[in-house]
């Protein structure tokens, strides 16, 4: 459980302004846990919405991970699983805060590396496996194989344990940080490459990273122990229907607000203890359900922008991120 009680702890974060943007326009403050956005016209219309922690825009990726990530991906080495989410509008820093750049990496990156870094630390022989796919109108797609236009999504079953698992996914075995990220970087050209095929679709799609984690203890009898820890840049939440009107784009943002709304939906359950958690109701909470039930735990990171260019967006943002409430 985290200090809040909650089992799926929710962030946020502002990203800087952008060269390119007008700088004189924040609308979001931070202090503490608080987010105070401002209303341009009228003062009085300020919200606040509290969060597990709040990042401002001179935070950089090192303190998030230090803080709030790296404690949870020690929790797979006690055959546990771990799920990092990033939400928000297309634009707002979700890609940023998850995968990072070069010179900036994000999450993946620096949860990679502290996994091979205790692999060499400790006495285990670790397995360690990774599958990378997205979610794309409900269908599910390999990143760790190239696909055309003939490839099909792939179907979501049960095991006779009552595991839910995709079948067919790639499962890769990596033995070092560098093997990772050169399977990873491939992966993400194989992204990159679809999207431009499918009308830019990388925004609209889940992109879900899996690392598993798998040992043998030999002094509790060969006992197996699994961690699983998933790192997820979720499709953009904006509202597609205010720009796009062609039927597949509305068949398209149908998907995503739904898959969304379904996430939010799930995450608000498992918070507050509810009895029925409604995995079912979209494939990507299907597909995570062993994943975030039982005493796993999870963490959404909201990332907005700071400008009143985002305002409707960041409103909308907040609201959705359940526990953001407003104070
Ligand atoms: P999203 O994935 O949500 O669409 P991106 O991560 O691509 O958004 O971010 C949009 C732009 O803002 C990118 O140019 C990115 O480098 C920049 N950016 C986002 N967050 C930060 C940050 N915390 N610090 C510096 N630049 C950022
Ligand atoms: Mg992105």
């Amino acid at each position: 459980m985290t200090s809040s009680g909650h089992k799926i702890k929710v962030v946020c974060r502002v990203r800087p302004f952008l060269k390119t943007e007008k700088t004189d326009d924040a609308v979001v403050a931070e202090s503490n846990n608080v987010l105070r956005v401002t209303n341009p016209r009228d003062s009085s219309k300020d919200v606040k919405f509290q969060f597990d922690a709040c990042y401002g825009p001179a935070i950089g990726q090192e303190p998030i991970y230090k803080n709030d990530v790296r404690p949870l991906v020690e929790t797979i080495f006690n055959g546990m699983s771990a799920t990092v989410f990033c939400y928000g509008v297309t634009g707002a820093g979700k890609t940023h805060t998850i995968q990072g750049s070069d010179t900036e990496p994000g999450i993946i990156p620096r949860a990679l590396e502290h996994i091979f870094m205790h692999q060499e630390r400790d006495a285990f022989d670790y397995d360690i496996r990774i599958s990378y796919f997205e979610i794309y109108k409900e269908a599910v797609f390999d990143l760790l194989k190239s696909r055309d236009s003939s490839t099909t999504g792939l179907p979501i079953r049960e095991d006779a344990n009552r595991r839910i698992f995709v079948a067919g996914l790639s499962k890769k075995q990596v033995t070092s940080f560098e093997q990772f990220d050169s399977l990873y970087q491939k992966a993400c050209r194989n992204r990159r490459t679809a999207s431009t095929k499918l009308n830019n679709h990388s925004s609209r799609s889940h992109a879900i990273l899996t690392v598993q984690v798998q040992w043998k203890d030999d002094i509790s009898e060969g006992k197996v122990w699994n961690g699983r820890l998933h790192l997820i840049d979720l499709a953009g939440s904006e509202d597609n229907r205010r720009t796009e009107n062609g039927r597949d784009r509305m068949a398209e943002s149908s998907a995503i607000n739904r898959s969304l709304f379904v996430l939010g939906q799930v995450v608000e359950a498992l918070n507050i203890g509810a009895a029925r958690i409604p995995y079912r109701d979209s494939k990507m909470t299907r597909i995570l359900q062993d994943s975030l039930g039982g005493d796993s735990l999870g963490m959404m990171i909201v990332n907005v922008s700071p400008g009143e260019a985002f305002l409707q967006d960041t409103h909308n943002t907040l609201s959705f991120a359940t526990k953001s409430r407003e104070v």
